[in-house]
This record gives C-alpha cells, sequence and structure tokens, in this order.
C-alpha cells in the first residue's frame, strides 16, 4: 500500500528508556503523531483509557482481531496489544508521520504491510545498565525483573531485523539519534516531493 505519511516504529525492552525517548521527541516535533494502541492490560498509576492506550477486555480485543481490526496485534507480557486501523492509515493517508510504540513482533509485521515504514530498535548500553534502570524504576519486584531481563534477550537479538539502532547511553544523545533518524526519512526524495509538492512542480520536478 502507498501512503502519503511517514511510518515509524520503534521497540525496545522493558526499561530502555523508550517512552521517555518518545515523549521528548514528540514535544519537539509537531509533525509527528502517536498511535493509541488497544491492550487487555489493566491501566497502571495515571493512565487514562484513549489517552495512554484504549483499554479493553479480551473478548473486546479478540473480536477486534476477527473484525480484522488491527494492522498488528501481539501478546506482550502475558498481555494482547494491537494497534487499530483507525489509529494510523487515516493519519499517513492524509500526510501525517505517525510513530508506533510497539514491540519488535508488532514492528516486523508492520515492515510487512507497509514495506516504507521505518523500523528503529533502542538498546541498552549494557545487561547491567538495563538491569540497574529496572531496579532503579521500582515498579517491579525481583520476580517481574527477572522475567524482564529474560524477555530482554529475546527482544533484543531481533534488533537485527530493524532499520536503525540506537544505544540508549546518554538521554540526549539517543534524542539526537531518534530526530537524525525521523529527519532522514523525511529528506528521502519521495518523501519530500510529498511534502513540498510547490517547490517539486516549480522545478518541474513532477
Ligand atoms: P506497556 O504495558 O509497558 O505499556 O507495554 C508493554 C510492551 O507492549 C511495550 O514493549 C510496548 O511497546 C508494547 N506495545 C504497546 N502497544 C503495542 C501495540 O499496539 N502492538 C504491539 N505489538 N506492542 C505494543
Amino acid at each position: 500500500m502507498d501512503y502519503p505519511g511517514n511510518l515509524f516504529a520503534v521497540a525496545a525492552p522493558s526499561g530502555t528508556g523508550k517512552s521517555s525517548l518518545v515523549k521528548a521527541l514528540l514535544e519537539l516535533d509537531s509533525h509527528l503523531v502517536v498511535s493509541i494502541s488497544h491492550t487487555t492490560r489493566k491501566p497502571r498509576g495515571q493512565e487514562q483509557d484513549g489517552r495512554e492506550y484504549h483499554f479493553i477486555g479480551e473478548p473486546e480485543f479478540r473480536a477486534m482481531v476477527d473484525a480484522g481490526q488491527f494492522v498488528e496485534w501481539a501478546e506482550v507480557h502475558g498481555n494482547l496489544y494491537g494497534t487499530s486501523r483507525g489509529a494510523i492509515e487515516e493519519r499517513i493517508v492524509r500526510g501525517h508521520d505517525v510513530l508506533l510504540e510497539i514491540d519488535w513482533q508488532g514492528a516486523l509485521q508492520i515492515k510487512h504491510l507497509f514495506p516504507n515504514a521505518v523500523l528503529i530498535f533502542l538498546l541498552p548500553p549494557s545487561w547491567d545498565e538495563l538491569l540497574q534502570r529496572l531496579q532503579r524504576r521500582g515498579e517491579d519486584g525481583p520476580e517481574v525483573i527477572a522475567q524482564r531481563m529474560a524477555n530482554a534477550r529475546v527482544e533484543v537479538s531481533k534488533a537485527r531485523h530493524f532499520d536503525f539502532v540506537i544505544i540508549n547511553a546518554l538521554f540526549e544523545t539517543a534524542l539526537f539519534d531518534l530526530k537524525a533518524i525521523v529527519h532522514s526519512q523525511r529528506l528521502k526524495y519521495a518523501s519530500l516531493q510529498r511534502a513540498r509538492p510547490a517547490v517539486f512542480a516549480a522545478l518541474d520536478l513532477l
């Protein structure tokens, strides 16, 4: 399927700092919108339905799967997560850039469906640092942390299938890298032609 907007998918093991980076990028970049996923997990802390996620029950989620309403979905840490067609298609068709904060399984499904999508994998600088970040975060007990570390080994092994990799050692450097990837995608001939049709037309580049 061809579409005018750019699609970015960012994946990372839990604790790598993905949410903070994506949040900082969205604050800096008004042309980028984030897709709001559906999930069967329960809201945490201050999370609100329709803001961080659309929180739904498993029967409702399965019905959406059967009705073909997801462009991708996956089970992650025991819960179901999916990106609905509505969350992205209308926007990229209108020419907006859409960012998906999803797991590696979903990102690979997206690439299959939207070959122009840019897949970005965020790596921790080391296993030690990841463990320390999970412990510092104070959200999970030792068993959950051990499970997250085991999952992280599987997740990190999938980074080779992504277009870009960012090592999140220093937040500012990682943010710079993320901005650079988004920016370079926009500078591709086809993207720029869509974004600046008047300039291209004036140069007879049709
Ligand atoms: P959390 O429950 O911590 O918000 O997210 C758990 C994991 O699910 C994260 O890796 C997150 O990126 C991923 N995730 C969130 N939404 C989606 C989605 O729509 N599809 C897929 N495949 N993964 C998602």
